[in-house]
């Protein structure tokens, strides 16, 4: 493992080559959202959203900060105790995409390949133990970089393996998303299966394991 001021090394020059770069055509206008503002490199939970938004991330360099999505994000991380300092947040991909008409799209699948590598590198150097997904197109991203057969319906709210980490598939914190897929209560409930996937990462680490093996209940329901 990298000492902490390589690390932090290491990421600034991800995040230089992030801003630097115009792999999406659509997005040359904008500049990714990736810098020390994204949380601490020494996290041991990362989530993962979907693109930052126009009036959120985009705007504020802070990824869901700014937007109701970002208002939702911060309430639900309180619920579990969790603070933007105890975190790193991240999207699959890290410029805002948008329609012609200046709203906010979802991501193509292109900019999502063309930005997997940049996700990549993120995990492998922050090297959460823990992996959150907010919304279906962030799960879909991780999928990119190691297989795996989650998917949002079946899995939300449940502690799963996923490349050596515990991975916590939720729902996006979005207001659409709540009024139409995962209502208020649904969405507590989920986070606190992410205060449990942190409480059994601290307890493997203690035991020893660098790495997450043998998880008791996964996904069957129990977590
Ligand atoms: S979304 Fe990612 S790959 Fe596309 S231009 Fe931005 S940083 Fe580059």
């Amino acid at each position: 493992m990298n000492s902490a001021d390589e690390k932090r090394k290491l990421f600034a020059a991800l995040a230089a080559e992030a801003a630097a770069c115009r792999r999406c055509e659509s997005m040359c206008g904008r500049t990714a959202v990736l810098s020390e503002r994204n949380g601490s490199v020494a996290a041991r939970v990362m989530f993962i959203g979907e693109a930052p938004g126009r009036q959120g991330g985009d705007r504020t360099r802070v990824p869901f900060s700014g937007d109701q999505s970002g208002h939702n994000f911060g309430r639900y991380i309180a619920s579990i105790n969790l603070a933007r300092a105890d975190i790193f947040i991240t999207n699959s991909v890290l410029c805002n995409p948008r329609k012609e008409s200046g709203a906010n799209r979802k991501p193509s699948v292109e900019e999502s390949l063309n930005c997997a590598s940049f996700l990549q590198r993120q995990i492998e150097l922050v090297a959460p133990r823990v992996v959150v997904t907010l919304g279906a197109v962030a799960l879909a991203a991780l999928k990119r970089i190691e297989y795996h057969q989650f998917s949002l319906k079946d899995s939300a709210g449940r502690v799963g393996e996923w490349n050596g980490r515990l991975l916590v598939p939720l729902y996006h914190p979005s207001p659409q998303v709540l009024a139409s897929h995962r209502r208020e209560d649904a969405q507590l409930r989920d986070y606190a299966a992410v205060a449990r996937a942190i409480r059994q990462s601290a307890e493997t680490a203690h035991a020893g394991g660098g790495r997450v093996r043998d998880l008791p209940g996964e996904l069957s329901g129990k977590t």
